[in-house]
């Protein structure tokens, strides 16, 4: 059996694994953050990515950046959980990342893209999805080209993957509105109290996806 087979198949350790995926811009960063202040049982998973570093961004801090070739070996070694293809970049989850948490007790953050949210599912299906919607695509839009990171072209590439990303979100557990930050980042924490205590049925109706998709596309109606 294959190293990965074998952990694919594995029970699963004491802690959760919580995976935060959103179209580009919608507030990721800022809510995981957040997040992560508050609740110190929490740990963000740290990626692998072949995207060179931001101005500000430390190597093992926000990212493992490696080549293209570190990659592919690392691939080839099945050494991620989950992996995809972003904006011309690869990105990628590796099992050490979750694992040492998780071992040590901890839950686990996982900041990623939709491709490998699905695969997380698959390979982990006990892990609890959240996804993070904005008030509107303009909004987001705006969030992007205010964050100030990316270059116009980048921006309008991520604008095109956003209906596949909204189309994504229908295998995610619960969905969150990040419209009003600090209403964001206290509901994304009730949704991981409720999670860890086992009371995930009882915040379905305001927190499941169905739901909070189905109100937002009817906000979104001209
Ligand atoms: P992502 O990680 O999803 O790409 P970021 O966390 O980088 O998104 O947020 C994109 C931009 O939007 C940042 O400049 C951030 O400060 C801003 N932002 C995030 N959440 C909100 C919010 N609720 N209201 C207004 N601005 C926000
Ligand atoms: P950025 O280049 O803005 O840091 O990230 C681009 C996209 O890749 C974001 O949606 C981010 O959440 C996602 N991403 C970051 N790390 C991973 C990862 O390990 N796996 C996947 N699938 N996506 C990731």
């Amino acid at each position: 059996m294959s190293r990965e087979t074998n952990r694919v198949g594995a029970p699963d350790q004491t802690g959760h694994v919580f995976v935060i995926a959103a179209p580009s811009g919608t507030g990721k960063t800022t809510i995981c953050q957040r997040i992560l202040a508050r609740d110190s049982r929490l740990r963000l998973s740290i990626s692998h990515t072949t995207r060179p570093p931001r101005a500000g961004e430390e190597d093992g801090v926000h990212y493992q950046f490696v080549s293209v070739k570190e990659f592919r070996e690392l691939r080839e070694a099945k050494r991620f959980l989950e992996h995809a293809e972003y904006g011309g970049f690869v990105y990628g989850t590796s099992w050490m990342a979750i694992e040492e948490p998780l071992e040590m007790g901890q839950d686990v953050v996982l900041e990623i893209e939709v491709q490998g949210a699905t695969q997380v599912r698959e390979r982990r299906p006990s892990a609890c999805l959240i996804f993070l919607l904005p008030p509107s695509l303009a909004v987001l839009e705006a969030r992007l080209r205010g964050r100030a990171t990316d270059s116009e072209d980048a921006i309008q590439r991520r604008m095109t993957l956003v209906d596949r990303e909204l189309a994504a979100a229908k295998i995610f557990d619960y969905a969150v509105l990040n419209d009003d930050l600090e209403a964001a980042v206290e509901q994304v924490l009730e949704v991981i109290e409720a999670v860890r205590a086992g009371q995930g049925e009882a915040i379905a109706p305001k927190h499941g996806r169905a739901g909070v998709l189905a109100r937002w596309n009817e906000s979104q109606a001209p």
